[in-house]
């Protein structure tokens, strides 16, 4: 029981309750932290990140490991270079279940086209497809960087970033002005802000001879073909993603908070990569997941409706007992314990009349245990069970963790998902517990560095035990 247990109940500050040396580590776990959001602007970026944060710290391919799998063994294995699994084996028999934790690295962004470039009007632009759930308006009059890869028929594939250097060029989508904006002023946000009007500039300079058409896209075509060896038809074969050019800052006077892009879900990710990097001999087999394919219902063969966790389990069964049986896979998925690491809505003063004050998540208060998510009336939610809430509580109070309970919004005023459901599949329990954010999905999210402190102690509390 901690000293602080009282009849009643009252959300902490986290602030209040750590020493001067937590207080150094905070800021501390702040700086670190927006070096990797700075540097992981998509699910590729920051699996690539967590595979060399894995490797410096003795994690090995699963399958390059030759011989049988020992407690304490540190493993991973990627998937299609979008997600990735880690494990660090207990000292328990599989049937005892997996301490799995589960984030996504997908962010919402705007994906361009599989024949993107046209000239209009004297300028060359890119057309994009937004990824996930955006407010098209937060992207208009915005640097925006390109990110991605680009395969040529030949298989050979060339990285792109291009943006992040304060010398690199960006791109951007032109709002209208004000003066000529009567009737978009009249409509509704929705309709004001066309999916197919979100075109990027890319380009205003002509090639070639003043009778030519369309010199100024063949400029730019000349352009990519200079720095990257690459014609039109390739970007039929590429993932290129258009993100916020803005790098991480510090926010507020006494630099609590972070302000990043992508904090939902690379926030929790991060944490989760530090908590696997400190996990030493756990009782249970800690298992970490970085899942793509979120933001859009967790799809495709790197979403968590796929089968790859199931996979890299079964591989590391095989691997442990050399006696894989579909039976005792079965039976190490539903003895498991789950978080699903996915972030929350903070109370914003600006928009408190879409929460409910007694269970809204607060900045500062502490990593955020999320009951159930979901929308009118809990539809989609896992719904994680009363003696699992009580369970994760207790392991928190021991751990000296400063947690809050949260839900997502007023009842009938929208909510959302995470991939807390599609752990529950395996029988599993599963519960949600992240961080708190204002502005989630913007282009500029913002976190409290007390919270994304408490979260790493919080699921290293979770996977060493
Ligand atoms: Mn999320
Ligand atoms: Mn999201």
């Amino acid at each position: 029981m901690d000293k602080d247990n009282r009849l009643t109940y009252a959300r902490k500050i986290v602030w209040d309750y750590l020493n001067e040396r937590e207080k150094k580590e905070v800021m501390d776990t702040g700086e670190e932290y927006k070096r990797f959001i700075g540097r992981a602007k998509t699910e590729r970026e920051a699996v690539a990140l967590a595979v060399e944060f894995l490797q410096q710290r003795g994690f090995v391919t699963l399958d390059s490991l030759r011989r049988p799998l020992q407690p304490g063994d540190k493993v991973y294995a990627v998937i299609k270079d979008k997600s990735l699994v880690m494990a660090v084996v207990g000292k328990q028999r599989p049937e005892a279940g997996a301490n799995i934790i589960g984030a996504h690295v997908d962010s919402p962004r705007l994906d361009l086209k599989v024949h993107p470039l046209y000239e209009e009007t004297g300028l060359a632009l890119l057309k994009t497809h937004y990824y996930g759930g955006i407010k098209k308006y937060h992207w208009l009059a915005l640097p925006l960087a390109l990110h991605g890869v680009v395969y040529r028929s030949d298989g050979s594939r060339v990285n792109v970033c291009l943006g992040e250097n304060i010398d690199d060029p960006v791109f951007t989508i032109t709002d209208l002005l004000p003066h000529l904006a009567k009737e978009q002023f009249e409509k509704k946000v929705q309709e004001a802000f066309p999916g197919e009007k979100l075109n990027a500039l890319c380009g205003a300079l002509p090639a070639g001879n003043r009778d030519e058409q369309e010199r100024i896209k063949k400029n730019v075509l000349n352009l990519l073909h200079h720095k990257y060896g690459i014609n039109e038809e390739d970007l039929v074969s590429a993932e290129l993603e258009l993100v916020p050019a803005i790098q991480p800052r510090d926010v507020g006077l006494d630099r609590a908070l972070v302000g990043a892009y992508g904090q939902d879900d690379r926030v929790c990710a991060y944490a989760l990569l530090s908590a696997m990097g400190q996990v030493k001999q756990p009782e249970h087999t800690a298992v970490g997941i970085m899942a793509d394919k979120e933001e859009i219902g967790s799809y495709g063969n790197t979403g968590m409706q796929s089968e790859f966790l199931a996979n890299f389990l079964a591989e590391l069964l095989e691997k442990s007992a050399g006696n894989y049986s579909e039976l005792q896979l079965r039976r190490f998925l539903a003895s498991s314990r789950a978080i699903s690491a996915d972030v929350n809505a903070a109370m914003d003063p600006d928009f408190e009349d879409v929460m409910e004050k007694n269970n809204a998540a607060r900045l500062g208060c502490g990593v955020v245990i999320t009951k159930y998510t979901g929308s009118g009336g809990k539809k989609g939610a896992n719904d994680a069970h009363a003696a699992y809430m009580a369970h994760i509580r207790s392991l928190f109070h021991r751990h000296g963790v400063i947690w809050q309970a949260g839900e997502l919004g007023k009842v009938d005023q929208g909510g959302g998902g995470t991939i807390a459901h599609l752990l529950a599949v395996f029988g599993m329990d599963v519960v949600d517990c992240g961080a708190a954010l204002l502005g989630m999905h913007s282009p500029f999210e913002i976190s409290h560095k007390a919270d994304i402190y408490m979260m790493c102690r919080a699921y290293l509390a979770f996977l060493q035990n």
